[in-house]
């Protein structure tokens, strides 16, 4: 037992992927995670970790599974007021409702509030982890940080960043949006569990000088993380064809700047050519993949077989809310489940609780402290019950009717939401 926390041992059905199963994933019917000071101790069997820690607290929740906190690779807090508005595709969406609603977020009132709410909505689906954009105004990352050290989230942030194709009042310049960034940079990264993430939102809203000394700043800070848009839909990629003439690819654009590197993640995907899948495996870059997003604005199916094993790219799995259309991860792995069957390589639950869980982790280069319930990492994890009386009677019917894990685990992706997380502990609380 490390420091002067008590260990807690939690009992349940013990689900989670592993490092060493890629394939696969580690089940303990009757199984025990015991953790203190918010890392995990210990996890097996109940009866050899109680065992080991005798005089323990113990939490007991029977037949529910104790999952690995989930892990959201994508998603705008500031757009959480604008869910379901049904633009046209994504730049007429951004025009008509998404920029709107951002530049209420000059207001630090708001930003506070919609950030309080924002990880109130994080915890109640079971997400412990998230990479999330703010707005151009550097007051909106301030307030999530603020919030999510109150609930002790590992966040991932930065203010976004764009210096055109927008309206003036939400534009920033090439040096105040270094000068704003490194300023949260240095306030925020590293304290408690938060990072900065240096946030252009897309190549159609930062000209070739901002995305250039964003690439600088990303040079002098090499382990952190950045975060943009790529390849979503084919309007916005003609777009970046004009705007950038002369770059071999859309992904080039980032290339060129400095922007493709070990935790740099990129949303969506959708139509990356083997090229650029290639490249950003190469650099040990992610993909965000953004099920119910590319489904809201008809951008498009990304292939996540074709990504990850013709490619080798890490992807993690993107709510990308307010295009996306919930938090929870599960309603998201359902549509990855449908994306996937679309395209003619459906996803078993295997690969579908990973992409939420470590898939996610390893695509932020978080994985040594999240994603899997595993000795030494954070003691984040949730609580699932698909019995439980707040469900849909047809998922609680159709788990009664399952025979195995496999069939439960993908039902509950298939029909489940937040409902079916019934705790949440975030580092251990
Ligand atoms: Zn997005």
């Amino acid at each position: 037992m490390t420091g002067t926390a008590r260990t807690t041992v939690v009992l349940g059905h013990v689900v989670t992927p592993t490092a060493s199963d890629p394939g696969g994933f580690l089940d303990i019917a009757s199984g025990a995670v015991a953790h203190a000071d918010g890392t995990i101790l210990d996890v097996g069997g109940a009866q050899d970790v109680l065992s080991r820690h005798r005089g323990a607290l113990v939490e007991d929740h029977g037949d529910r599974y104790l999952l690995p906190g989930f892990v959201d690779a994508h998603v705008h807090y500031p757009q959480i007021g604008m869910i379901a508005s049904p633009g046209l595709e994504l730049l007429d969406w951004l025009e008509r409702f998404t920029f709107p609603a951002e530049a209420r977020f000059a207001d630090d009132d708001h930003a506070d509030r919609v950030a309080d709410f924002f990880t109130d909505q994080l915890v109640d689906n079971g997400v412990t982890t998230a990479c999330v954009y703010a707005t151009v105004h550097p007051g909106s990352a301030d307030a999530l940080f603020r919030h999510a050290r109150a609930k002790n989230l590992r966040v991932i942030t930065g203010k976004v960043c764009m210096d055109r194709g927008a309206p003036d009042h939400l534009l920033d310049t090439p040096s105040s949006a270094v000068e704003d960034s490194v300023a949260l940079l240095e306030k925020w990264h590293g304290v408690g569990r938060l990072e900065y993430a240096i946030t252009p939102r897309f190549a159609p809203t930062s000209s070739d000088a901002q995305l250039t000394a964003l690439g600088e700043l990303a040079a002098s800070y090499p382990d952190v993380v950045v975060q943009t848009h790529l390849s979503e839909n084919t309007a916005e990629i003609e777009r970046v064809r004009t705007l950038f003439p002369g770059t071999r690819d859309y992904t080039d654009v980032y290339d060129r700047a400095g922007l493709v590197r070990r935790r740099a993640v990129f949303g969506h995907g959708v139509h990356l050519t083997d090229r650029e899948l290639g490249r950003l495996a190469q650099a040990e870059a992610s993909v965000a993949h953004c099920p119910t997003s590319n489904f809201f604005l008809g951008s498009g199916l990304f292939g996540v077989t074709r990504a990850q094993s013709v490619a080798g790219l890490r992807v993690g799995l993107g709510s990308d809310v307010g295009a996306g259309t919930s938090l929870s991860p599960l309603v998201t792995l359902g549509a990855a489940y449908q994306a996937s069957r679309m395209l003619g390589a459906p996803l078993d639950v295997a690969r579908l609780l990973r992409l939420a869980t470590l898939g996610g982790a390893e695509a932020l280069g978080v994985e040594d402290s999240v994603g899997s319930l595993e000795k030494g990492k954070d003691a984040d994890l949730v609580v699932l019950d698909p019995s439980a009386a707040s469900n849909s009677p047809v998922l609680r019917h159709r788990v009664e009717c399952a025979e195995t894990l496999e069939e439960i685990l993908f039902a509950t992706m298939v029909l489940g939401d937040e409902r079916a997380v019934v705790r949440t502990i975030v580092a251990g609380e």
